[in-house]
C-alpha cells in the first residue's frame, strides 16, 4: 500500500462514497471508515418509504456487499464512534477504543432527527433516521393504529403516506399553515396537501404540539397549542435535522450550523475534509447546508478528488431531491423563492403528472415535477444552464 493513510469517520452515504471515490481515482493507499453505527452502511431514502412498509430486507439497503469492501481493500469497522479530533497530532479518538492516526482525514458524520423536547423521552415517541428506529417504527404501523406525525416536511408527508398504507389512521401536525409551504410555496403545498387528504390522512395545520402525556386508553395524548387535543398510539416526530458536530467541540474546525467547508470540501485545518450532510458549503450568497441525497454524494466525490491533491469536480449542486409518496414520485431542483408563482409547463395538477416553474420577476428559481421525470430532466438542465454560476466554477478549480 502506498499513498496517504485515509480515515473517514461516519457509517452513511458520503462515508462509502468519498471511499470508492478515492478507489476509482487510484489511490492506493489504506482506507479506513470509522461508523458509530453497528449495522454496515445503509441507504437512508428507503427507510420512510418501501422499508418501513416491510417491503424491502434489509441486504436490499445496504450501499455495498461485504466482498464490495474487501475487493474495494476499504477497511469498515462499526460500532466505532469517535469522540475528539486532534488536528496538529493527526488523530482521531474512538470512545473507549483506540487512538488513530489519520494522513487525511474525511468527516462525514451526517445528521441526527432533530429531537422535539415536548415528546423527548416519552415511551410512543419515535424518530426516523436509522434503519433501527425504521425496524422500532415499522413494528408499529399495523392495521387500525392512530399515528401523529409531528412535522409535514418530506419525511413527515413520507412517514404519513407509509402509514396508510399499513392501515394507519394518519394525522400530521404542521406549524405552517400547509405541509412543505416555505419548500414548494402555497399552490404545490394544497395540491400535495389534498392528495394527502384524498388517501385519508388528516392535518392539523398552523398548530404546534404544546404538551404530552398518557392518553386515558394507554396511547399518547398531545395537547396542540389551539387548546385541542390528540389521542395517538404512536407520534412521529420530523422536524428536521441536527448535523452530527458535537465531537468536534474541541477540534478547533469552524463549525456554524454543520461543519464549515468550500465548495471543494476543505476545511479549515490542514488535511482535514468534510463530505455529506454533515456539511455547510460557505459560497458567496454564505452557508449553504448539504442536505440531500445527491447533494451529499456530490460533496463526496469532490471530497475524494480534493483530499488527493486533485482538482474538484464541478458538479453544481442546485438543490435536487425526490420524494416518493402516495405513489407519486416528486422531483424538485432549484428554489421556490417567497412571492415567486408556480406555472405550470407540462401536464395538469388535476392529472398527477405535470411539471412546473416557479418563476419570480420573470426568472425561473426552481422547478418541481410530478410523475414527470422527462420533462423534469429537461426543465432542469434549463435551470442549470440559466444559473451556472462563474464564482462556483472559480472556487471548485
Ligand atoms: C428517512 C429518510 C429518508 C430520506 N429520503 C430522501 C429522499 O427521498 N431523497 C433525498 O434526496 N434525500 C433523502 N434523505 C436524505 C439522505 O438520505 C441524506 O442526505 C444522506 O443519507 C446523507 O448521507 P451522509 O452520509 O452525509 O449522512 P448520514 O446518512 O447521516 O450518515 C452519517 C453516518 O455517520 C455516523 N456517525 C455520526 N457521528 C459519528 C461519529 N462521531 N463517529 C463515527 N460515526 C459517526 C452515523 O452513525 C451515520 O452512520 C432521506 C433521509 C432520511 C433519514
Amino acid at each position: 500500500m502506498s499513498g496517504p493513510r485515509i480515515v473517514i469517520v461516519g457509517g452513511g452515504l458520503a462515508a462509502v462514497r468519498t471511499a470508492q471515490s478515492v478507489r476509482d481515482l487510484g489511490h492506493r493507499g489504506e482506507v479506513r471508515i470509522l461508523s458509530a453505527e453497528t449495522e454496515p452502511p445503509y441507504d437512508r431514502p428507503p427507510l420512510s418509504k418501501e422499508y418501513l412498509l416491510d417491503a424491502l430486507p434489509d441486504n436490499a439497503i445496504r450501499l455495498l456487499g461485504p466482498s464490495d469492501y474487501r475487493a474495494l481493500g476499504i477497511e469498515l469497522e462499526l460500532g466505532q464512534p469517535v469522540i475528539a479530533l486532534d488536528t496538529v497530532a493527526h488523530t482521531v479518538t474512538v470512545a473507549g477504543g483506540p487512538v488513530v492516526p489519520y494522513d487525511r482525514l474525511v468527516i462525514a458524520t451526517g445528521a441526527q432527527a432533530r429531537p422535539l423536547d415536548v415528546v423527548t423521552g416519552r415511551a410512543a415517541a419515535f424518530a426516523l433516521r436509522t434503519a433501527a428506529d425504521a425496524r422500532r417504527l415499522a413494528a408499529v404501523l399495523r392495521d387500525g393504529r392512530r399515528i401523529a406525525v409531528i412535522g409535514g416536511g418530506f419525511i413527515g408527508l413520507e412517514v404519513a403516506a407509509t402509514a396508510r398504507a399499513r392501515g394507519c389512521a394518519v394525522t400530521v401536525i404542521e406549524a405552517q399553515p400547509a405541509p412543505l409551504l416555505g419548500t414548494v410555496g402555497p399552490l404545490v403545498a394544497d395540491w400535495l396537501q389534498a392528495r394527502h387528504r384524498a388517501h385519508g390522512v388528516e392535518f392539523r395545520c398552523g398548530v404546534t404540539v404544546a404538551a404530552a402525556g398518557a392518553a386515558p386508553d394507554g396511547g399518547e395524548r398531545l395537547r396542540l397549542s389551539d387548546g385541542s387535543v390528540l389521542d395517538a398510539d404512536a407520534v412521529v416526530v420530523g422536524v428536521g435535522v441536527v448535523r452530527d458536530v458535537g465531537w468536534l467541540a474541541e477540534a478547533g474546525l469552524e463549525v456554524a450550523d454543520g461543519l464549515v467547508c468550500d465548495l471543494a470540501g476543505r476545511t479549515d485545518a490542514p488535511d482535514v475534509f468534510g463530505a455529506g450532510d454533515v456539511v455547510c458549503h460557505r459560497t458567496e450568497h454564505g452557508l449553504v447546508p448539504v442536505g440531500h441525497w445527491t447533494a451529499a454524494g456530490n460533496s463526496a466525490r469532490r471530497a475524494a478528488h480534493t483530499l488527493l491533491g486533485l482538482p474538484a469536480p464541478n458538479l453544481l449542486d442546485d438543490g435536487f431531491f425526490w420524494s416518493d409518496q402516495l405513489g407519486l414520485r416528486l422531483q424538485f431542483a432549484g428554489r421556490a423563492d417567497a412571492g415567486s408563482e408556480f406555472v405550470v409547463v407540462a401536464g395538469d395538477m388535476a392529472t398527477d403528472s405535470f411539471v412546473g416553474h416557479f418563476l419570480a420577476e420573470g426568472r425561473v428559481s426552481g422547478v418541481f415535477a410530478v410523475n414527470n421525470p422527462r420533462q423534469f430532466l429537461r426543465s432542469r438542465k434549463e435551470l442549470r444552464a440559466a444559473h451556472e454560476s462563474t464564482t462556483v466554477r472559480e472556487v471548485l478549480r
